[in-house]
């Protein structure tokens, strides 16, 4: 049975000069084969660093990655053909020096798909799986829209028959009108060929609406974990309810009592919350919160609800 889980108890990255980013903390994170998994925060909050952890394309400093309970580094190859990435902007991700045929062809090419009237057959399928044209295949990248690109961007995805798909931002470039056509094509998908998905957003709603379960994101930190309608309206984590007073109040920035955001290179103390949470009290400044299981895959990581912040 398939089954994508992501047990980082330290997830991290070095950068040049710097003390190592904490990018994902004390966290266990089961993706479920089937599930769309929101993953909501800030930028710089460490989303994108997960995907990219969740995908082997960077190294947990500590903690686990286990991809249908295997670690990836056991069959790498067999992993990358199975897990596949859809990037924010198609514009820079796809190669304008090629044709949209050969843009396709390269991962059929590099996974041995078959040979090249096999691959020229799957071109044209992928194509019309993502509601494109087969002649679209004779034209380059500045050739099409933004939504048709990013049409192109999740056929290169598909090629290989993954089961997992990471989608980092996936409509965000896109202009309004065409982010639902883009939404509700990842959704026909997903029922379609029973992907399971890790959706990377900033847009609470688009997450709440699409997706079965949600995780938030605080500098590193998974905070808050629940099934998506609960999370919405039962949020349990002080900061998940900053974020969804953000998106009532129509505005796209954090709430200006909730403060600056600290540096994730020395977050706060204790709480990373702390500075900027408005139930904070002096157990907060002083004591990590334990990551919380609830039930229906759950979780809460904040003092109120082990024992109190006093
Ligand atoms: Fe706020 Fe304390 Fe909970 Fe952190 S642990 S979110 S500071 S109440
Ligand atoms: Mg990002």
């Amino acid at each position: 049975s398939k089954h994508y889980a992501a047990k980082p108890s330290l997830l991290g990255r070095l950068l040049p000069n710097q003390p190592v980013v904490r990018a994902v903390q004390q966290v266990t994170l089961d993706i479920a084969p089937g599930e769309i998994l929101g993953l909501v925060g800030e930028s710089g909050s460490g989303k994108s660093t997960l995907g990219r952890v969740a995908l082997h394309l960077e190294p947990p400093t500590e903690g686990q990655v286990l991809f249908q309970g295997r670690p990836p580094a056991e069959d790498l190859a067999g992993f990358r053909r199975r897990a596949q990435m859809v990037f924010q902007d198609p514009q820079s991700s796809l190669n304008r020096s090629l044709t949209i045929e050969r843009i396709l062809d390269s991962p059929l090419s590099v996974h041995r798909y078959g040979p090249a009237a096999a691959r020229r057959a799957r071109i044209v399928e992928l194509l019309e799986l993502v509601g494109l044209r087969a002649d679209m295949m004779r034209r380059y990248p500045h050739e099409l829209s933004g939504g048709q690109r990013q049409r192109v961007g999740i056929a290169r995805a598909l090629a290989i028959e993954p089961a997992f798909l990471v989608l980092d931002e996936p409509t965000s470039a896109l202009d309004v009108s065409i982010q639902a056509q883009v939404v509700n094509l990842l959704v026909e998908l997903q029922q379609r060929l029973s992907l399971t998905y890790l959706f990377i957003s900033h847009d609470l709603r688009l997450v709440r609406w699409l997706c079965d379960r949600i995780a938030v994101m605080y500098l590193g930190r998974i905070v808050e974990v629940g099934p998506a309608a609960q999370l919405w309206e039962a949020p349990a984590h002080p900061y998940t309810r900053a974020l969804l007073a953000a998106v009532t109040a129509e505005t796209l920035a954090p709430p200006e009592a909730a403060g600056e955001v600290p540096s994730p290179i020395r977050p706060p103390p204790g709480c990373a919350f702390h500075p900027r949470c408005p139930a904070a009290g002096p157990r907060c400044a002083a004591e990590a919160p334990r990551a919380l299981a609830q039930p229906l895959g759950a979780m809460v990581a904040c003092h109120l609800h082990d024992g109190g912040v006093g």
